[in-house]
């Protein structure tokens, strides 16, 4: 793999869009065919460009949502574009882009912020808004695998209509061996929640996350402010630094 992600770096793929699916009314998964598409692990990204016929191109960074483990179709990709107000790449991805286009991507990036289902230990996954995108490659990994390693989310976003995957989640999370999976709100939280929305917090993260002397594996990934409040947290509750691995889904890429 670690072969396949610097050759991934290199090479440019032209694949198909195959399907696209609606998760909220500012985000949509886009389903790809891509052929030769080297395989990835839960975690990693791409790099997806667009091109404009005068030769202008914008590369952005994408994570990958889906899980290859026991999957069929070895070329499929998924990702899951969160729609930027007045950003460059996003609002195209997500009203534009239509079923049979071409989209050019190059990867999968990452060897760091990446899950296997090999490893047994327990697994803290923290997410903000679209942040839960490569954790919920995690999870769906940590099904098809069928791994035993006890797994947790917290998933911290806007308002419930705002959230990703909700009735995935929601199933997963009622299975035997699915996640505990644990939503809070920041802006507005459904009627009867006990907690009022705000930020995520050390009594949050008390009760809803692994304690330090479980010895989970932590995963963290969202806005840059959400990431560095959520890793601090970690670390005054004494998770060890190291076992921390955290992705900023800060603007990335250019334009030329
Ligand atoms: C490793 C990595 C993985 C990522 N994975 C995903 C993913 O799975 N899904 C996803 O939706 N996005 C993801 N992103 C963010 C994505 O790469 C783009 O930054 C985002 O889609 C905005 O691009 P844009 O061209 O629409 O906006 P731009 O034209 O780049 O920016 C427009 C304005 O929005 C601000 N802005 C840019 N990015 C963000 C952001 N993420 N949040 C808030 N404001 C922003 C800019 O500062 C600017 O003011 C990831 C980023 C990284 C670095």
């Amino acid at each position: 793999m670690a072969r396949a992600a610097v050759l991934g770096r290199l090479t440019w793929r032209v694949g198909e869009v195959r399907a696209l699916r609606e998760e909220t009314p500012t985000a949509r998964t886009l389903i790809l065919h891509v052929p030769g598409w080297p395989g990835h692990q839960a975690g990693q990204h791409v790099d997806v460009r667009l091109t404009a016929p005068d030769g202008y191109t914008a590369v952005r960074s994408y994570s990958l949502a889906n899980s290859l483990a026991n999957a069929p179709d070895a070329e499929r990709v998924e990702l899951t574009v969160q729609r930027v107000p007045d950003g460059e790449v996003s609002p195209y991805l997500t009203r534009i882009l239509a079923v049979g286009d071409p989209l050019e991507i190059r990867g999968p990036v990452g060897g760091w912020f990446v899950w296997r289902p090999d490893r047994p230990e327990p697994v803290q996954l923290v997410a903000g808004g679209s942040g839960v995108v490569p954790l919920m490659a995690m999870i769906r990994t940590h099904r098809a695998a069928s791994s035993r390693a006890p797994m947790r989310l917290l998933y911290s976003v806007r308002d419930p209509e705002a959230a990703l995957y909700r009735e995935e989640l929601a199933d997963l999370a009622a299975s035997e061996d699915g996640p505990e999976v644990t939503c809070v709100y920041t802006r507005a939280a459904p009627p009867g929640r006990s907690r009022a929305p705000g930020r995520i917090d050390a009594d949050l993260l008390a009760a809803a996350t692994w304690p330090p002397e479980a010895g989970p594996s932590c995963y963290v990934c969202g806005p840059t402010g959400f990431v560095e409040r959520a890793a601090d947290l970690l670390v005054a509750a004494g998770h060890e630094p190291a076992r921390i691995r955290t992705e900023r889904f800060g603007p990335s890429g250019g334009s030329r």
